[in-house]
């Protein structure tokens, strides 16, 4: 269903804009998620623009992750940087990044400068922030108007040899947004100021490029988070005043945290902090890591809040302590090991729902990106702010790793472990992998957790601690005991010539077989001896990854150490 007012003549292009100043949060993925979807559900393009304008802040480093981040969710754009087989300019609207495309900010600088809209400003930071100080001993925000008795001609003059800025003349009217999800919003003209277009350094300011460059790029929809609503007015009363046309705009709700707080990446630094102020051992190692310049970053990291620690120090200091990190970024989604479509349907849901109900008569909210695709729409958008729900979010993560094909499951884990655990491909190969997965996926919720129910994997042999419990109820209890049975079983093992599951069953069961036993007397001290616990993947499939000659050595260990354990 289409808003009345939301009818434009071009075909629908949308468009993400982010800025390259590191990773991109959820919330981004989520606005580039809707860009696409809408764009795909109305036969139009979707943008992808690369904001770079506050040049001290952007990397290309940054610029790359995110088109990362972005292909992973399988969040495609049709113009814009090239990226696999996405981007490109097929329409001639590139370049994509604002630092490459100043010629087009300058030129309609100079319209506004013929137009006499804009004016140039030479204040001082300090002058300014008298201003602002005297706002506020007014108890008034500070709005940046000409001053009275301006001389615009001197004013060029001066602007010739003098490091100024320029200053838009804010019409002296209010405007109104008409906005797809918060209907209309009017701002009254002495809210909005005259802003910075250009900088010192001659860049545009961000409120300049975007207007400019979604004219250029035949954007009609602006969707962009809420906290850009301020800015909205001010960008359309710059596109009425170089004449562009005003696209529709939609601005989605901000994500929070189920405490209220605004998902923020300082969450990970909030959470890191309170940790090493309570290690009182490692504060101080930690505090003398690292050259003088980051020790001393550090201590004031420790006493303020503001200051915040580089993100792979974090991680690594975290890991350290065991704390978990709140995820924030696509990528810290990613590093735990969530499935790219489950992060996908889970966003989808961060303000919208496709109100219908499922069979069962709850809502429906497990859907795929081409569902989202068919029916996303502005309508069903909420207007307050959405919680995030990671419990759910993992729920989500946890079913579709059940319901996977385990070869689909070893597809994805393997993808995962390429970019995070590169260790374990050495470890296991992929037949290994296959033959493991249903039961780790049983266990695992997400992808970071799947070494945890195969650890016994990774020991070393000769290091096998027994559980004492289960070493008393297994092993040592019964007639015959578990360690009589134990032994006799290792040497079936031993003349086996295939060591598969398969192979290891049959001889399990006929051996239980012949001696009236049943299957979980032997399967029990046979878990003990290989990992140490009574709790491993079924049995066959345990011995068999661990191989045969690793299976007997631990078992030829656990019969000469258990009969050492006292029975209690
Ligand atoms: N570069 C802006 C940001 O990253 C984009 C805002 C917009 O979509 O206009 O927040």
């Amino acid at each position: 269903m289409s808003n009345p007012t939301d009818q434009h003549a071009n075909p629908v292009v949308t468009r993400f804009a982010p800025s390259p100043t590191g990773h991109l949060h959820i919330g981004g993925a989520r606005t580039a998620l809707f860009c696409a979807a809408y764009a795909r559900g109305h036969g139009g393009r979707f943008v992808l623009r690369i904001e770079d304008t506050d040049q001290k802040r952007s990397s290309d480093a940054a610029a790359a992750g995110i088109l990362d981040d972005l292909a992973w969710l399988g969040i495609d754009w049709d113009d814009g940087p090239e990226h696999g087989d996405r981007g490109g300019d097929e329409r001639g609207v590139g370049p994509f990044e604002q630092s490459q495309r100043r010629e087009h900010y300058d030129r309609f600088f100079q319209q506004l400068l013929d137009a006499g809209m804009v004016y140039p400003a030479f204040d001082t930071p300090d002058e300014l922030s008298a201003m602002r100080k005297a706002a506020e001993a007014e108890k008034k925000t500070f709005i940046y108007r000409q001053p009275a008795g301006y001389d615009h001609a001197a004013a060029l003059e001066r602007a010739k040899t003098d490091e100024h800025v320029l200053r838009f003349k804010m019409p002296p009217e209010p405007v109104t947004v008409n906005d797809q999800i918060l209907g209309e919003v009017t701002f009254p003209y002495e809210e909005l100021d005259d802003l910075v277009i250009r900088k010192k350094d001659g860049f545009p300011t961000y409120h300049f490029a975007v207007v400019v460059d979604d004219e250029l790029m035949g954007v009609t929809h602006v969707v962009r988070g809420q906290e850009h609503l301020n800015n909205t007015p001010r960008h359309v009363a710059l596109m009425k005043a170089l004449g562009f046309e005003v696209p529709t705009f939609a601005h989605l709700p901000l994500i929070f945290n189920p405490d209220g707080s605004k998902m923020s990446k300082r969450d990970k630094d909030k959470a890191v902090r309170a940790a090493v102020k309570q290690a009182e051992g490692v504060k101080d190692a930690l505090a003398n890591a690292g050259s003088a310049d980051e020790q001393r970053h550090f201590a004031k990291w420790l006493k303020d809040k503001t200051v915040q620690l580089p993100q792979e120090r974090l991680i690594a200091i975290a890991a350290q302590l065991s704390v978990d990190l709140p995820e924030i970024d696509v990528e810290d989604f990613r590093r735990a090991g969530y499935l790219s479509e489950v992060v996908i349907n889970y966003i989808a849901l961060l303000g919208w729902n496709p109100g219908v109900k499922t069979d069962e008569g709850k809502d429906l909210e497990r859907f795929g990106r081409a569902y989202l695709d068919e029916h996303f729409d502005f309508g069903r958008v909420g207007k307050t702010a959405s919680k995030f729900d990671r419990d759910k979010l993992r729920a989500f993560n946890f079913d579709t790793i059940q319901a996977m094909q385990p070869a689909e499951f070893v597809d994805a884990w393997r993808a995962w472990a390429a970019r995070y655990d590169a260790g374990l491909l050495d470890e296991l190969s992929g037949e290994t992998m296959l033959m493991l997965a249903p039961a780790v996926q049983q266990r695992a919720a997400v992808l970071s957790e799947c070494r945890q129910p195969i650890a016994f994997l990774f020991a070393d042999d000769s290091s096998i601690e027994y559980d004492e419990k289960a070493v008393k109820k297994h092993v040592l209890k019964g007639e015959p005991t578990g360690l009589d049975l134990l032994g006799a079983f290792r040497d079936e093992l031993d003349g086996l010539a295939d060591f598969t599951p398969e192979a290891i069953e049959a001889v399990a069961a006929s051996f239980c077989e012949s001696r009236e036993t049943k299957l979980g007397k032997l399967a029990q001290p046979v878990r003990v001896a290989i990992t140490g616990s009574a709790v491993s993947p079924p049995l066959g499939v345990t011995l068999a990854a661990l191989g045969k000659a690793r299976s007997l050595a631990r078992i030829d260990r656990a019969l000469t150490q258990i009969p050492q354990i006292t029975p209690g």
